[in-house]
């Protein structure tokens, strides 16, 4: 195997998206679609067919002269937030034409046709929504998503993907653009977007899931507004609460993973009222947000109720009230135990070291793996996290998660 394609393509790209000192490639704009053009060139060298579906997702495929069992289909992303970096995305759909050629190379004739997938715009920069692409394919954008617009341009969603050769009135009827029971399996490479790979020395993990979240993006705490003169045992301070409720919320995190649970607790915004509030004011009144991650549909349950739980005995501590407010929540990407077992068999096989882990982010696998199809992820070692220019993964980080798939379907694993 070559990794001469792999390399070539991924300085393509990145020249493509050079904004030094990082990389944008902007979805449903010039980065992405020039991406789009590379990618489907290569595609095309390497015999695979190429076609655009409804929302302007790239299919490259290489056919099975008898196909025995539904497609395997491998892909991932090609834009990028605004000045970040190189592979996140990238890299996976990369990936894909690699395994392609990785195949050819070993004489391996297909049993199932192979297609790689250039999902559009992952990154939620763009519309403020995430996953359009793998949402257009499998029915899952919500409500309204044709209507969002473009953070640069103010084209709306539905504008975006007709000026980039897709068909949003297809969309608009809200069936998936093709049968989920009719794909075989999903596999995705994405690099880790956290340092555990590096920690422990290893270039890549097989995932177990991907996170599903419960937010409140607008929780307010409501107490009494009093002069700093106010002795404690009066107060009925809103920031204390805050801390108070957000500092329990990490004791939850500590205490659910020490019990081998993985979870995380983010607070974006954490503040008192910027109009009102001062240094000689104790404050009534704070607001912050909340984004809880798990693995499963149930631990997820029952984090909310801790947190329930929790908002009630810091509110009755204190004094205050604590409401919630709006709610989110998406659904975990458990991935197929199947595919985990064929892919370490194959790392195995081929002495790679490939640890399980839980995904740090969500990705366009969350929405097939939703959707019944058979899904699996490769998490490729990499520094310095990702959504920034430093990302940093070595290719031949990435040469091992393609061999890893090359194998585990020449093997038929998957
Ligand atoms: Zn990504």
């Amino acid at each position: 195997m070559s990794a001469d394609l792999v390399q070539r393509l991924l300085d393509g790209v990145a020249e493509i998206g050079a904004d030094a000192p990082g990389i944008t490639r902007e979805a449903y704009g010039r980065g992405e679609n020039l991406a789009h053009a590379l990618i489907a060139e290569a595609g095309a060298a390497l015999g695979m067919q190429a076609s655009l579906d409804a929302g302007a997702n790239l299919n490259l495929r290489w056919a099975a002269k008898s196909a025995e069992a539904p497609p395997i289909l491998i892909g991932s992303h090609l834009d990028s937030v605004v000045q970040g970096g190189n592979f996140d995305g990238a890299a996976g759909v990369i990936a894909g034409l690699g395994v392609v050629q990785a195949l050819q190379a070993q004489g391996v004739a297909p049993k199932r046709d192979i297609e790689v997938l250039a999902l559009r715009c992952e990154e939620a920069v763009w519309f403020g929504l995430g996953l359009i692409g793998s949402r257009c394919l499998l029915a899952r954008l919500p409500e309204g998503a044709l209507d969002l617009r473009h953070a640069r341009t103010g084209l709306t969603l539905a504008e975006s993907i007709a000026a980039c050769g897709g068909n949003p009135a297809r969309l608009r009827e809200g069936t998936p653009l093709r049968d989920p029971k009719a794909m075989g399996a999903y596999l995705e490479a994405h690099i880790e977007q956290a340092p555990q790979l590096i920690e422990a020395g290893a270039p890549l993990a097989i995932c177990l899931a991907n996170p599903g979240n419960v937010r409140h993006p607008f929780i307010r705490i409501a107490g009494e507004d009093a002069h700093t003169g106010l002795p404690h045992r009066f107060r009925r301070d809103a920031a204390l609460a805050g801390a108070d409720f957000s500092l329990a919320l990490e004791q939850l995190w500590l205490a659910e993973e020490a019990a081998g649970r993985p979870m995380a607790v983010t607070i974006g915004r954490f503040h008192t009222p910027a109009a009102k509030h001062s240094l000689t004011a104790v404050s009534g009144d704070f607001e912050m947000s909340l984004d809880l991650r798990g693995y499963s549909a149930d631990h997820l349950a029952a984090l909310e109720g801790a947190l329930q739980r929790i908002a009630a005995e810091v509110a009755a501590r204190r004094g205050v009230s604590i409401v919630l407010g709006e709610r989110s929540a998406a659904a975990p990407g458990p991935m197929d135990p199947r595919l985990i077992a064929g892919l370490s068999a194959a790392a195995a096989a081929s002495g790679i070291a490939a640890p399980h882990l839980n995904s740090p982010g969500s990705h366009d696998a969350n929405n097939f793996a939703a959707s019944g199809v058979p899904t699996a992820m490769l998490l490729v070692r990499n520094q310095n996290g990702s959504h920034n220019p430093h990302e940093a993964m070595d290719t031949p980080d990435l040469m091992a998660a393609i061999a890893v798939m090359a194998r585990a379907i020449a093997e038929n694993h998957v």
